[in-house]
């Protein structure tokens, strides 16, 4: 790891940009490295965007993970983290978080690192988790049965806030286990996608992973005894694109998919401007934080409170006729950053 690089991580929302590979662009350019920019022309505008971190147009897998290493590893010392991917369908929002089998992107590399730092006589039970939020809706992506819809609800005080009825959480003993688990609920997420018109672009996916203490305190009515040592929350955003796109000038009747695809861009819009607006009022110390207007912003409630650490991982595309959305990308970003 290179703990250093990102030294102000506690309590703050940083946040990373990469650029989906391709022929680079006039109208999209960067200056790499920390405090970067992506300098962009849109309609004859220019417009600079300075971020925590810009990597090179050829970064690897390898470079993002160095980047996000400290904060993996900070759950490790207690803290509740997550690492968001942002941006629109098909700049390589999975393809950072998961990558293909012979180039893993973060969630593999950062299990590997996590297990690695423990080591063999480790001090803690780990749980994973897994699930997709469609339309509002959260399915648990490891459970035994067909994926039903679970009901999220507000928890009894003191434990996080939120629940998730019936919402399954498996131990896993050792690195294998947890990626077999891990692929599994990436093919059960596949599943869905093909069964529904590629809706895996049009769903957020949420990895969990929980640390525990291994062996449980003598009196586990204890007060807090039964908290995490230790959360990360490892998050694949649907596609940022924006409504207008997907359903511009509404569905043409009597077209029921275009119906549900518009409903499908307003939910994911609202969610996502949800994430921002949580974001922001954190950033701005306000003291009202809107975690209710969204499953999603619900669910990850106890992950951004104070005393959290945050990474967005910014995806932009330098296509010229993707521009418009790159540029909506980075608004967002300068406003939660
Ligand atoms: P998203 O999840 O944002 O919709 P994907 O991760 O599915 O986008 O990426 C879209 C396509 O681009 C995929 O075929 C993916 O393999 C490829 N891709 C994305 N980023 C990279 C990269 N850094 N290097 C090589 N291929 C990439
Ligand atoms: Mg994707």
């Amino acid at each position: 790891g290179c703990p250093g690089r990102l030294p102000e991580l506690k309590g703050n929302i940083r946040v990373l940009c990469r650029l989906r590979p391709g022929t680079p662009s006039s109208l999209v350019s960067v200056e790499p490295g920390p405090g970067g920019t992506v300098t962009t022309c849109y309609r004859g505008r220019h417009r600079r965007f300075r971020l925590d971190w810009v990597f090179p147009p050829d970064a690897s897998q390898e470079e993002v993970f160095r980047e996000l290493e400290p904060a993996v590893l900070s759950c490790l010392r207690g803290y509740s983290v997550c690492i968001f991917t942002y941006g629109q369908t098909g700049t390589g929002k999975t393809y950072s978080m998961e990558g293909p089998p012979d180039d893993p992107g973060i969630a593999p590399r950062a299990l590997q690192s996590l297990f690695r730092e423990m080591g063999a006589g480790r001090p803690h039970r780990v749980t994973l988790s897994m699930v997709e939020i469609y339309n509002e809706a959260v399915r648990d992506l490891l459970a035994p049965g067909p994926p039903e819809r679970l009901a999220v609800r507000q928890g009894p005080e003191g434990q996080g806030g939120i629940q998730v009825a019936g919402l399954t959480h498996w131990d896993v003993p050792n690195l294998e286990t947890l990626h077999q688990m891990l692929r599994l609920g990436r093919s059960n997420r596949a599943t869905a996608a093909t069964a529904m018109n590629q809706r895996s672009s049009r769903s957020h996916a949420l990895v969990t992973l929980t640390l525990r203490a291994a062996s449980p305190p003598r009196a586990p009515s204890t007060a807090g005894s039964l908290a995490p040592l230790g959360t990360l929350h490892l998050v694949d955003l649907a596609g940022s694109e924006r409504a207008r796109k997907a359903g511009e000038a509404g569905p043409p009747r009597g077209d029921p998919d275009g119906a549900r695809r518009l409903r499908e861009a307003q939910t994911i819009n609202r969610s996502l401007l949800a994430l921002g607006g949580v974001m922001a009022a954190l950033r701005a110390h306000r003291p009202h934080v809107p975690f209710r207007d969204s499953q999603l912003t619900r669910l990850l409630q106890p992950a951004l409170g104070p005393g959290t650490t945050a990474v967005l991982l910014l995806q932009i595309s330098t296509r010229p006729e993707d521009l418009g959305e790159t540029v909506c990308s980075l608004k967002f970003a300068e406003r939660v950053g």
